[in-house]
């Protein structure tokens, strides 16, 4: 969107790339599921705050005043993004992964989780020492309902439990029937959350009409730069938990015990759970591309996206090679998120043919959602064997580019992703 983009190369504008094959072309940036470029608005607003910022939470003196209002007026601008009830807690953190490891950290120690295999391994892997449910791949909404009802119906109904689910697929764009599976949960007097990392940039996320307990993204995937992101939701369990790091801004008051040890009265704010000197940049650009995501208006934006995404689809459709990849089928709900593997090729030599060819960049790999990409490419979910390919000695060149999410050149896709900001 033109209005909203970021004149940077990243962005794709007016940059020219060396192709392989001779001769220049504009590069285009295509990788928004990954990291989406930061907004002009936002670079804006952080370069207009940059001369001025201090300390939070920390100081008397002007600077650190004012970046003590604007990160809590960040929080605030969050909380009304995200249609916060009143009692709900908006803790900062750094990223969607980091917001899910803090509630894996704070539920209660008999609480039963249920997740299902297809999530991005954010969401999948935090509740590793919990009772955890692993559910099987739904390929149907319904059936994803239908699956989270019959575990809860399975499960101890006097102990505390936890669904965490994905709004939207970061390998095939698909949205998850989130309301109808809060209700599954609250049915069962179960708790959820909603790992939105791929739906707030996309979608309005409303946590009270959702009817969801908890929400987490990152703030780079949505159009802020890196290193923040935001849980935010019931304040019990956060509150009743120890704080997830221990140390300053997080306790109230420390003082020596007697007996040589030291008492500690934690916060029970969202500083409970925010120990150390804040990321005060980028909570306030989160805050920024919250504001300008709202201001631009979602309606405009989510219209705009799908005319893109039924050209991507319509494009890649008439190349018989390509294959989509799709869990509910052709006609489910996606956002700006598409994936798909070609005949005969391999991969990883396709999205780098696409790069140093075209000028195309995508990302290639399981996208650490493992789980879900050997079900989408008919392979057996439960076999770790092709998984992964093997570490490269010091010195050895990697077996792919992609070994960092675990892709080999035989069990891997090829995503492109888009949103608001793609001019
Ligand atoms: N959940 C989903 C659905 C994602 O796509 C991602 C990032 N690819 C994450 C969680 C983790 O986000 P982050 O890397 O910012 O922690």
């Amino acid at each position: 969107d033109q209005s909203l983009c970021t004149p940077l190369p990243v962005l794709g504008e007016d940059v020219t790339v060396p192709l392989v094959t001779g001769g220049e072309v504009t590069y285009a940036a295509l990788d928004y599921a990954a990291s989406a470029p930061a907004l002009q608005r936002v670079w804006d607003d952080v370069a207009a705050y940059a001369p001025y910022y201090g300390s939070v939470h920390r100081g008397a003196g002007y600077l650190s005043q004012l970046s003590t209002d604007l990160f809590e007026n960040s929080r605030a601008t969050v909380a009304e993004f995200l249609g916060c009830r009143a009692d709900d807690q908006v803790i900062f953190t750094r990223s969607t992964t980091d917001s899910l490891n803090l509630l894996a950290a704070v539920v209660p120690a008999d609480c039963q989780v249920f997740v299902y295999e297809t999530e991005h391994h954010a969401s999948l892997l935090p509740w590793r020492d919990a009772r955890v449910t692993y559910l099987n791949a739904p390929r149907t909404p319904a059936q994803a309902v239908e699956t989270l009802e019959r575990a809860l119906a399975d499960r101890d109904p006097y102990g505390p439990a936890l669904v965490c689910v994905t709004g939207a697929s970061n390998v095939t764009g698909e949205l998850w029937p989130v309301k109808e599976l809060a209700a599954a949960a609250h049915a069962h007097g179960a708790r959820i959350v909603l790992d939105a990392a791929q739906l707030a940039p996309h979608h309005p996320v409303d946590i009270a009409e959702l009817d969801v307990d908890w929400v987490a993204f990152s703030g780079h995937k949505l159009y802020a730069p890196f290193g923040s992101g935001v849980l935010a939701g019931r304040a019990d369990w956060l509150q009743d938990a120890e704080p997830y790091l221990a140390g300053g801004g997080a306790s109230r008051k420390v003082a020596r015990r007697t007996d040589g040890g030291v008492d500690v009265e934690w916060h029970s704010t969202a500083a409970r759970h925010e120990a150390g000197s804040p990321n005060v940049i980028g909570v306030y650009s989160i805050a920024s591309a919250c504001k300008a995501l709202t201001e631009a208006g979602f309606d405009r934006l989510v219209a705009r996206e799908q005319q893109l995404v039924t050209r991507v689809r319509e494009g890649l459709a008439e190349v018989p090679q390509v294959k989509v990849l799709s869990l509910f089928g052709d006609d489910a709900p996606r956002v700006g998120v598409i994936s798909f593997v070609v005949e005969g090729w391999n991969s990883s030599h396709f999205a780098a043919a696409l790069s140093a060819e075209y000028g195309i960049g995508v990302r290639d790999g399981l996208f650490c959602a493992h789980p879900l990409v050997r079900t989408l490419l008919g392979s057996d979910p439960q076999d770790p064997g092709e998984c992964g390919a093997p570490e490269a000695e010091p010195g050895e060149l990697p077996q792919s580019r992609t070994d960092s999410t675990g892709g080999t050149p035989l069990l891997n896709a090829i995503r492109v992703s888009f949103g608001a900001g793609t001019p």
